[in-house]
């Protein structure tokens, strides 16, 4: 039986005493005072109040993040079959090596000297990535999937910036089912987004995709598989076609555990390809902590006059090999490229991250990353699809590939019970839920991916739980509606929780609502 601590945790601010501390700071010595010399700061920036800071004991705060880790739940509590979002589990030797000093205490301005072992690994990370994907050269500047889609985007405009066709370039075809970041990015770079319809079986709808693509065709932004865990069947024509109209393809690859060793966007006729460092290749994500989204491109001449190549477009810096010096530099920041899309080089922890993943499993282990979290998945959605209740649309004698989506619409439509009502019927036994909702085209969806970490032996747990709960719901359709009553939180008023208005981002905002100045 499941029951969630639940600690009355107030805020940081509101624990301690003035005074009280919890670190030991030693005094600075002579010598480095000689060496610094004397910090002036010019009064126009110096504050007249010291700033409004908690002031606790080393065990206060132990024991304030402590009974809140209680209250929330983690890939190291079990399972989280959030499809899309591939929670795979983190090894602790991958957090033991990113978090070494001579990694986490280097300064991003030391000299390229000073830091070769650095750039030796993401010279390296580079090289593997580019091989996963099958492309040339990968930057790892940006600092998350969407962030990786604005560089990939912005590098198709480029390229018909370039080769002077922009003002004819306006559009970027996307299917229905992509991930909502598609279209934003897209957007963001100025690009019109159009949309293309997904078939019943689980494929781009061809015939409607002829029709749409034409001379302001600028590219092609798409996930295979499909976030509906499908793989697209006419890549290769797809590819071809927008090819014809000088149209690149970009290959969102947020989700590469269902292909990884067997197929690569590369082979697919793809140009360029984000990769999920946090996603794949298991660096922790969530909460909007720090990822990584290395975009890799398909070398390919775009103005023979100028010899300017596609590499000299891409965003960010790259790491090369300089043979004659023997030293690794940055390379980067041409008058074409894109340019700088955030401060310094990289996101360097979670790529640190990868590369040890990358590194233990090996190339056959990436394979078999592939095999067991493909066949998981086709496992999970076997066991469903014979509950009452459920059913899974699109494809549906077609094998999945990273993830399935299961919708709960037949129990919906009969007992009124929701995708929402079973996602809090998860976790009220302990289990986090999968996505909901997502992708759009699918009713009371639950998209689900379990990743290679999880046993046969979990996934068994899951789906019994998934039984319990289409039998309540059947038996008795009103109880599902109290879900979940064994959380630290209940049910949150999700049009509430959903609206900005609402949000308490800081201890100002908090303080504001205490005193009743903000709805
Ligand atoms: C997660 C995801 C993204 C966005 O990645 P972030 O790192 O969250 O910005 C894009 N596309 C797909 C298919 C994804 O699953």
């Amino acid at each position: 039986m499941f029951k969630q601590a639940k600690w009355s945790e107030p805020l940081v601010f509101e624990l301690g005493a003035p005074g009280r501390i919890g670190v030991a700071l030693p005094e600075i010595d002579e010598e480095i005072k000689n060496l610094v010399g004397e910090v002036k700061i010019p009064s126009s920036i110096k504050r007249t109040t010291p700033p409004q800071l908690p002031e606790l004991s080393e065990v206060e705060v132990v024991r304030h993040f402590t009974n809140l880790t209680q209250m929330s739940y983690g890939v190291d509590n079990g399972p989280v079959p959030l499809g899309s979002c591939t929670m795979k589990y983190n090894p602790r030797i991958a957090w033991e090596i990113a978090f070494d000093p001579r990694i986490t205490e280097l300064h991003p301005l030391q000299d390229e000297k000073t830091v070769q072992g650095l750039l030796e690994l993401m010279y390296e990370l580079q090289r593997w990535l580019a091989n996963i994907v099958g492309m040339d050269v990968c930057t790892l500047h940006p600092a998350a999937g969407a962030h990786g889609e604005l560089a990939g985007v912005l590098t198709i405009k480029k390229y018909h910036e370039v080769k002077g066709q922009l003002d004819k370039k306006t559009e970027i075809i996307i299917p229905d089912s992509a991930h909502g970041t598609n279209p934003a990015s897209a957007a963001m770079a100025g690009f019109k987004v159009i949309e293309v319809p997904t078939g019943l079986d689980g494929n781009v709808d061809m015939e409607a995709l002829k029709s749409i693509v034409g001379d302001s065709t600028a590219g092609l932004m798409i996930t295979n598989p499909s976030t509906l865990g499908l793989f697209e069947e006419h890549i290769l024509e797809i590819a071809e076609l927008f090819h014809n109209y000088d149209a690149l393809l970009y290959y969102d690859g947020a989700n590469l555990n269902g292909i990884m060793g067997y197929t690569r966007p590369g082979d697919m006729g793809f140009d360029i390809a984000h990769i999920n460092i946090h996603k794949t290749f298991s660096s922790p994500h969530g909460g909007g902590g720090p990822g990584a989204g290395p975009i890799c491109i398909k070398d390919r001449l775009v103005d023979r006059d100028r010899n300017i190549w596609l590499r000299d477009l891409i965003p960010g810096y790259v790491v090369v090999y300089d043979e004659k010096e023997r030293v690794y530099k940055l390379r980067g920041l041409g008058p074409y490229s894109v340019g700088l899309l955030k401060s310094f080089f990289a996101n360097t922890v979670p790529l640190v991250w990868a590369y040890v993943y990358i590194l233990m499993m090996g190339p056959q282990g990436l394979r078999r990353v592939t095999e067991h979290a493909v066949l998981v998945t086709n496992y999970f959605a076997k066991l469903v699809s014979e509950i009452r209740g459920f059913e899974i649309p699109y494809g549906k004698s077609r094998f999945r590939k990273h993830e399935v989506v299961v919708s709960a619409r037949p129990m919906s439509n009969e007992v009124g019970v929701t995708a929402e009502d079973i996602a809090k019927g998860l976790l009220d036994a302990g289990f986090y839920a999968p996505t909901i909702y997502f992708p759009l085209i699918v009713k009371e969806a639950l998209q689900t991916e379990f990743t290679e970490t999880e046993t046969p032996e979990n996934i068994d747990k899951y789906v019994a739980r998934l039984r319990e709960i289409s039998e309540v719901a059947y038996k008795n359709s009103l109880e599902p509606k109290n879900w979940p009553i064994n959380t630290s939180v209940g049910r949150v008023n999700m049009a509430k929780a959903n609206n900005p208005k609402y949000l308490t981002p800081t201890w100002r905002v908090y303080l504001k609502r205490l005193r009743g100045e903000l709805e």
